[in-house]
């Protein structure tokens, strides 16, 4: 139920688990981060409060500057560590919040060509759909985006990759989306209240928009795959 990302300059996890604690308010069943570290993807995920991911992380910590988190509120798939987010497939790691609602159209497809599924969830889906265009020779993003223009329903998402340090994307369509600018640094959050640490200075992803981040970059595209232009603007919310 709530969506964050750092491509930063200093360790991701605290900052993730942070900006989740943020976003407690709107309820949730489990929680789980993943960060890239050396180009290696890993994961971290919990069932229950985000204290029991703390713990987690203080017994087996997770390095890196890169990272996604997520707090979910089971839709597809019973609360459990396995169906939590971040869902990987391959090098493709990904959080969602929402309903992909044509995620049995698209699982049967992936099962006709012998890929399995880990998890009960809608959400692996994109995750393993990614993972197959990254294998058909799409870059990470333009497999991502190519996933995107297959989903139907209401989802916010955010995508990171195995081997890219410098390399986020982040797509909504009926959920809320904010990218906020750092300085050499980026960020991904359901609401600006959740980034209020981290920056002021806010970009609001509208309907069907999909972006790629870098550090030190941002592309916005729009439903038709158009560049879009939207506003950065200041936020003044208490950190
Ligand atoms: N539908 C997804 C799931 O059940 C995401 C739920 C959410 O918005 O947290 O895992």
């Amino acid at each position: 139920c709530g969506i964050v990302g750092v491509l930063g300059n200093h360790e991701a996890a605290p900052l993730l688990v942070e900006a989740l604690k943020r976003l407690e308010y709107r309820g949730y069943d489990s929680a789980g981060i993943a960060t890239v570290n050396d180009g290696k993807l890993e994961r971290r995920r919990a069932v229950g409060k985000l204290v029991n991911l703390s713990d987690l992380l203080v017994h087996e910590p997770l390095a890196g500057k890169s990272g996604i988190g997520h707090t979910r509120w089971a839709t597809h798939g019973e609360p459990s560590v396995n169906n939590a987010h971040p869902h990987r497939a391959g090098a493709v790691s990904v959080v969602h919040n929402g309903i992909i609602e044509n995620y049995r159209d698209l699982r049967a497809e992936l099962a006709k060509e012998g890929i399995e599924f880990q998890t009960e969830t809608d959400t692996e889906t994109v995750a393993l759909m990614t993972e197959r265009y990254m294998r058909g020779g799409l870059s990470a993003a333009e497999a991502a985006q190519k996933t995107l223009s297959r989903l139907e329903g209401a989802f916010a998402l955010a995508f990171l990759f195995d081997g890219e340090e410098d390399l986020m994307v982040a797509a909504r369509k009926g959920s809320p989306l904010a990218i906020g600018h750092g300085t050499g640094e980026m960020f991904v959050g359901s609401d600006a209240i959740a980034l209020a640490p981290l920056t002021d200075k806010i970009t609001y992803l509208e309907e069907g928009d999909c972006a790629v981040l870098t550090r030190s970059s941002l592309e916005i595209r729009d439903a038709n795959g158009d560049l879009a232009n939207r506003e950065m603007r200041t936020i003044q919310i208490d950190a």
